[in-house]
């Protein structure tokens, strides 16, 4: 008995170190009970009372008392101890967790107690919907599980107080009662209960883009997510409907919709925040609050717009951001050049436009008695070039005048806001008197002419200036004028003769195509004068900017795939091998799974152009480093360089705004294995070897790309709705840290063992061969609707099996062609394994002759799990063909792809004429030499080995 108590005291002895006060439990733990924050006894209910568990106070290393509970009975037999907790009232929790901190002695440090001693306890629980102690009898409760220490301890050294304590976590649901009780049995150890905390788990308060998500409890089911709705946060409002989910370990996930804040308030510190005076926000979609635009002010908080200083206007359409602008001044400097009954109007823009862009002219003409004020508004009949409104030019001709009249013409500058703010000062004007028909006046337009022409539509560059080159149509010689506007004054033209106008636009790319015009300069004889001598050249669009002749020069080279990490800044291939995509162009529906880097959702994708396509959306969660998102970003920059319809398809990245995305195609049947296991035995072998050919092609072609994956398995290949296979999971990291089947070999480093070519799991020799092993490997997977390859096997002896030559065994109802070209991807030697080209071709022949997919293995069960396949070796081709008399055939066979005698196998007298092997004698020979090897080979097959 001295002994025990010896190791009950030291058993406190060492807890003490270890134990500091209760802790704060973090947010999204809810305690229901904490034997360590409860003041005096526990006064739980021990049975027997006397001689099973007791109750003891001990000071933790703080000197605060803590209860626990002890039992030491390892020297007697027949043990079992109960010790219930109180009735513990459920809450709102569907599942709890039980911690449990405590110690327990090893056996083999207590003298004499072999065959009595235990070292693990049995943890129980009981609903009920009230506390009733008679209901709460033993027979009734429920097993949760057996518990054991990680760290028993053997011997207590008085001296080092260091011990560690076991913390084991256990979890039930689903719970429908009002409450339930919790028992621990003890059948003969020696331990210390020091602490029992009991909680449920919810997703805590959390605003997400705006929106409020409440406290969640999480659901019952540890794979279970609760969908909530959040609620727009204050002087918000929603823009989508605001979702996220609560997965069970109490973390939110990927929040979905957002809500905006009210204009006249900003988001900051996820609250929408009031626009100080000064400020404004005009929209919900526009950034945050900004300040009052030029001669613009707010007097109060919250303000949605700018009032505009005195003076100052705006217009309907102006923008909040504009600046509040005036009315332009006059235009000055107007002259008129009178010809007969039109005249020719030009003038200067005025000193001030008003701060704004949308300066135009109005014309008004009158007509005055002379010598008198007296003056009337001018006839319908008069005419205006180009317009008499809106003009944007700064000169008019008007015709249609009455000779010997006197006009007043009045040039108004107008804006956008001139309306606010009508005045003379915006208007110039100008008196004249019309002439008679042949009357000459002051000509200083003679011999000229005046040509305009529009902005080209799309000039490669900023216009530096135009060219005007123009002769005589009959002449060679020419004179150029060069221009930075769009008119020019042609000068010293010889009346009554045509010319040809070249107008041409230069860029910092050079000079645009050049339009040829032809004009006839109609003007009178010398001494005459040039009637209408402006000519409105509107050459709308003609001035084309230069066709930039393209080289195209086609380099015929196989692409190579580019590793992102050999880029100095891996941003630069992400920025070169995927497209930023604005996140307004995406709409996430709902979680599907969990990546490697978080959550991975479906969605809708709807690019300008392109109709709205189904897409699936791995995001990077919250609070990774620079290295994490590279590495998750790597992935799109692996994908983006491929094109192939059995490759996943990427559509873009978001990198610019959180959370980060990869966007690929959807594949609506999940992963492959998945999808086998889903669908067991419903399909034919051509739809499976249809589906081997999809993941062979999409392989053949990273090959070609100079592309290892290292991870081909059927997890990694999803499938669409039409059953297309696509290889995925391109993650740089992945290869090496973060693969679910991934072990550490001695090299370190993670490999999916049982997937992983012997050289590459022995030196890290990752080639297109080691793929083609892990193909043969994806291909047992396929045919046997996704068993676990080598079973329950350990990683240790799979290597070990493989290195004595064993192979998986072909799985049941396996066509043996199939199952043939698994063991040839599996040979030992690398550059024995078919390439993914031979293999495609192998496939595509299986599907045409779908015969030859009949040969099964006989009828073999589906394999055991303790057995396994010794390789048969055919021999080389070069020497069954020897022992066949028909060595002619050598090169034919190699050229053909056959490299070893398991590839002959499938063949066809339609095979061997393809291979140039037309004589029937020895058609026949080949193929019934080929029946033997199959006949042996069937056989060997039959005599399975035990590894
Ligand atoms: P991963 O991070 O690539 O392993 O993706 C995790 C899980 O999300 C996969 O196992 C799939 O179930 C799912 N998933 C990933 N990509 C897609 C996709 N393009 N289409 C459908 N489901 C996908």
């Amino acid at each position: 008995m001295a002994g025990i108590i010896y190791a009950l005291t030291s058993l406190f002895l060492g807890i003490c170190a270890g134990l500091s006060a209760p802790r704060n439990h973090p947010a999204n733990e809810v305690t229901l009970l904490d034997s360590r924050s409860v003041q005096g006894d526990l006064a739980w209910v021990a049975s027997p009372t006397e001689g099973g568990w007791e109750e003891v106070s001990i000071m933790d290393e703080k000197n605060i008392p803590i209860r626990t509970y002890q039992v030491c009975n390892v020297m007697e037999p027949n043990q079992n101890n109960w010790l219930r907790t109180h009735w513990i009232r459920r809450g709102p929790a569907q599942r709890i967790y039980i911690e449990i901190k405590f110690t327990l002695r090893d056996c083999n440090s207590l003298p004499g107690v072999i065959g009595t001693c235990k070292e693990t306890f049995n943890l129980y629980y009981l609903e009920s919907d009230s506390d009733n102690e008679r209901f709460a009898h033993e027979s009734r409760f429920e097993k949760i599980d057996t518990v054991a220490a990680d760290e028993s301890f053997t011997q207590v050294d008085i001296g080092d107080r260091i011990m560690k304590l076991n913390t084991e976590v256990r979890d039930v649901g689903v719970l429908s009662r009002t409450g339930f009780y919790l028992a621990f049995q003890d059948v003969g150890a020696c331990i210390a209960l020091v602490s029992v905390h009991v909680f449920y788990k919810k997703c805590p308060l959390a605003v997400r883009n705006l929106a409020q998500f409440p406290d969640t409890v999480t659901g019952a089911d540890t794979s279970s997510l609760v969908e909530v709705r959040g609620s727009c946060v204050n002087h918000s409002e929603e823009q989508e409907v605001p979702k996220m989910y609560c997965g069970a370990d109490g973390e939110w996930l990927v929040p979905i919709g957002n809500c905006l804040c009210n204009p006249g308030y900003e988001e900051r510190n996820e609250q929408c925040q009031v626009c100080k005076v000064g400020y404004y926000r005009s929209l919900s979609s526009d950034g945050g609050c900004r300040k009052c635009p030029l001669h613009s002010y707010s007097m109060k908080e919250g303000a949605t717009s700018c009032d505009c200083d005195k003076g100052y206007y705006r217009s309907e359409t102006d923008p909040a951001a504009m600046p509040c602008t005036h009315p332009p001044s006059a235009p000055h400097n107007l002259i008129s050049n009178v010809n007969e009954t039109s005249v020719l109007l030009e003038w200067s823009p005025p000193i001030t436009s008003g701060g704004r862009q949308d300066l135009t002219y109005n014309v008004v003409c009158k007509q005055c008695v002379r010598d008198t004020q007296r003056c009337t508004p001018c006839g319908d009949d008069v005419r205006y070039s180009p317009q008499r409104l809106s003009l944007r030019s700064t000169r008019v001709s008007v015709h249609q005048l009455q000779a010997h009249t006197n006009y007043t013409f009045q040039i108004w500058a107008v804006n956008g806001v001139s309306k606010h703010s009508p005045s003379l000062e915006q208007a110039t004007s100008i008196t004249l008197t019309t002439n008679q028909a042949g009357e000459c006046s002051k000509d200083i337009t003679r011999h000229t002419l005046s040509l305009f022409w529009d902005k080209p539509e799309k000039p490669n560059g900023v216009i530096l200036e135009y060219e005007v080159k123009y002769y005589e149509k009959n002449e060679r010689s020419y004179r150029i004028v060069k221009t930075t506007s769009r008119s020019a004054d042609i000068k010293d033209l010889t009346p009554l003769t045509s010319y040809v106008f070249h107008v041409r636009a230069r860029t910092a790319a050079g000079y645009g195509e050049t339009l040829i015009v032809s004009l006839s300069v109609a003007a009178p004889v010398v001494g005459g004068v040039i009637s209408s001598a402006v000519l409105l050249l509107l050459v709308a669009g003609c001035v084309v900017v230069l066709l930039l002749t393209l080289i195209i020069t086609f380099i015929i080279t196989k692409r190579i795939y580019v590793d992102p990490y050999t880029y100095e800044d891996p941003n630069q291939a992400i920025r070169e091998f995927a497209k930023e995509i604005n996140t307004s162009c995406i709409k996430i529906e709902k979680v599907i799974g969990i990546g490697e880097f978080g959550e991975v959702c479906s969605g809708r994708l709807k690019l300008p152009g392109k109709r709205e396509i189904c897409v699936a959306i791995k995001t990077l969660k919250a609070g990774f480093t620079e290295q994490q998102r590279l590495d998750f970003l790597s992935e799109a920059s692996v994908i983006g360089q491929f094109d192939h319809p059995n490759i996943i398809h990427l559509e873009g990245v978001v990198t610019k705004c959180k959370p980060v995305m990869i966007i690929t195609e959807y594949m609506e049947n999940g992963s492959l294995d998945m999808f086998l296991r889903k669908n067991d035995g419903r399909f034919t072998v051509i739809q499976l070897v249809g589906i081997l050919r999809g993941i062979a092609s999409g392989m053949k072609y990273l090959s070609d790309m100079s592309y290892v994956h290292r991870d081909l398995a059927a997890r990694n290949i999803l499938v669409n709705s039409n059953l297309v296979c696509k290889v995925s999971d391109f993650g740089m990291s992945r290869v090496l840290e973060d693969e679910p089947e991934g072990a550490y070999t001695t090299r370190g480093g993670k490999i999916p063992i049982r997937w992983t070519a012997p050289e590459a799991i022995t030196y890290r020799k990752f080639t297109s061969a080691s793929d083609v092993w892990s193909y043969g490997i994806a291909m047992w997977e396929v045919m046997s609707y996704g068993e676990r390859p080598y079973w329950d096997m350990s990683n240790q002896d799979v290597i070990k099996a493989i290195e004595e030559g064993y192979r998986l065994p072909p799985p049941m109802e396996c066509p043996l062609a199939l199952h043939q070209l698994m063991l040839e991807s599996w040979m030992r030697e690398r550059a024995d394994r078919p390439k993914f080209s031979q293999i495609v071709n192998m496939l595509d022949k299986l599907i045409r002759n779908p015969a030859t997919l009949k040969r099964t293995a006989g009828d073999a069960s589906r394999p055991h799990p303790s057995t396994l396949h010794h390789a048969p070796s055919l021999g080389s081709v070069d020497e069954w063909l020897k022992t066949i008399g028909l060595e002619q055939y050598r090169e034919n066979f190699s050229t053909a792809g056959f490299c070893s005698l398991e590839s002959v196998l499938p063949m066809s007298h339609e095979d061997l004429g393809k291979m140039g092997i037309s004589c029937s004698a020895h058609q026949r020979k080949i193929l019934s030499s080929v029946q033997e090897l199959l006949s042996g080979m069937h056989h060997r097959q039959d005599t399975k080995v035990p590894v």
